[in-house]
């Protein structure tokens, strides 16, 4: 018998995470698996924070923390939004949760009603979707493609709101695409959103740091909508701290009191020992971002042009986070022996199987037809995921 809730019955597993936890058991078995599936940064946390990690344990930072988060990581995060965004925000703006997916699960349950319509455009990360169904909330989905370089306009944007329309989510720089919205485009966002002063929207920016192309450009820095945006970042990628789970929202004070209200009831404030670490990641030095940005940019190049040499792939330079997304349809209708390649999700589990590269299909990202793959990796692994999956796909006839 099926006890469980409705809510569960419908919560579809996470596609990245699954795809991460197959490889991993493949390798368990001793196949040697390359898993260009879950998007995590393979570098180690800085020393510096390691150090701050260690001194907070030493320092008995072994007790509840405030809801919110400590103060001073709060005013870190201030202090980051001002220097780095040129953005206002006090601490009582700022919660700090486990990882920017916890706040971004908080700021849509304390916004959506059941029946309320979000318009995600897609490839969409893979949650965004769940998340809207955990809080009884319709996901309005825009499709964008290669061919506009997967972002959305304001007019298409606004073209899909209603009267239900109470929340949209903004990628930028996306996963998966890694498609980076520019000033202009946002401003023409911001433009068509303040003339909906009830919509809100959530700027996921925690690929802020991986950017290619120039200066991060946030939607919050626009006046007229300041109150409408909630930002959605943290330290996992900018920072190689993807396990500390450390991510926050920077809101108007209604959100933010709401989401401190919530997770007062059912988390807490957060490991004290990671917020301590992410204190030191903000308030230290820089460098390290930027020395981490360098490599997965000549990683970005280095796959990038290796998988446009396979005939059939067909992929964009992505602007930014650390991703590429080649679109496979032309292996549709071809197989090898007994397998034959109907969809992304045969092709992903064909790559799998026989080049024994992990991959994530697009359907996850609400956008069949292509393939995503983390290039997080180092150049040796590139280069011979690449061969494999080159060697796979000609293989397919
Ligand atoms: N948003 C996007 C677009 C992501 O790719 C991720 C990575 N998992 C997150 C949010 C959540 O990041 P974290 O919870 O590790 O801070
Ligand atoms: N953001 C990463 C990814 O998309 C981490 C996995 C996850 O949280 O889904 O692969």
């Amino acid at each position: 018998m099926n006890r469980l809730s409705d809510r569960i019955n419908a919560l579809a597993p996470s596609a990245t995470l699954a795809m991460s936890q197959k490889s991993s058991e493949l390798r368990a078995q001793g196949v040697d698996v390359i898993n260009l599936s879950v998007g995590e940064p393979d570098f180690f946390t800085p020393d510096h924070i390691k150090a701050a990690a260690r001194q907070a344990v030493d320092d008995n930072f072994s007790f509840y923390s405030p809801v919110p988060g400590y103060l001073s990581l709060r005013q870190a995060v201030c202090e980051k939004l001002r220097r780095e965004n040129g953005l206002e925000y006090t601490p009582d703006q700022i919660v700090v949760g486990n990882g920017a997916k916890h706040e971004l699960c908080n700021a849509i349950m304390a916004l959506v009603n059941p029946g309320d319509e979000v318009i995600i455009p897609t490839p969409a990360w893979v949650s965004y979707v769940q998340m809207v169904n955990l809080a009884g909330g319709k996901s309005v989905l825009l499709t964008s493609s290669m061919e506009k370089n997967f972002k959305v306009t304001a007019d298409e944007l606004e073209a899909a709101m209603n009267e239900k329309t109470r929340l949209i989510i903004i990628c930028s720089p996306s996963n998966p695409s890694g498609a980076i919205y520019n000033y202009e485009e946002l401003k023409s966002i911001a433009e068509m959103l303040s003339r909906h002063p009830d919509v809100m929207v959530i700027a996921d920016e925690i690929y802020e740091h991986i950017n290619y192309v120039g200066k991060h450009e946030s939607l919050a820095q626009f006046d007229a909508i300041k109150e409408q945006v909630v930002i959605i970042n943290g330290v996992s990628k900018a920072y190689a701290m993807t396990g500390y789970r450390i991510g926050y929202i920077a809101a108007p004070l209604w959100v933010a009191k709401a989401v401190n209200k919530m997770q007062g009831q059912y988390t807490s404030g957060v490991s004290s020992i990671a917020q301590k670490a992410a204190e030191a990641a903000y308030n230290g030095s820089q460098d390290c971002v930027e020395e981490m940005r360098v490599a997965f940019e000549r990683r970005r190049n280095l796959i990038v042009g290796l998988l446009q040499e396979i005939p059939g792939l067909e992929l964009n330079m992505p602007d930014g986070a650390f991703y590429a997304f080649p679109r496979v349809e032309h292996y549709y209708g071809k197989r090898c022996g007994d397998t034959l390649i109907n969809d992304d999700n045969d092709l992903a589990l064909y790559l799998l199987n026989e080049a024994h590269v992990a991959t994530v299909a697009g359907s996850a990202f609400c956008c069949p037809g292509y393939i995503r793959l983390s290039y997080a990796t180092s150049d040796e692994n590139l280069r011979e995921a690449a061969k494999r999956i080159s060697a796979a796909l000609a293989k397919l006839a």
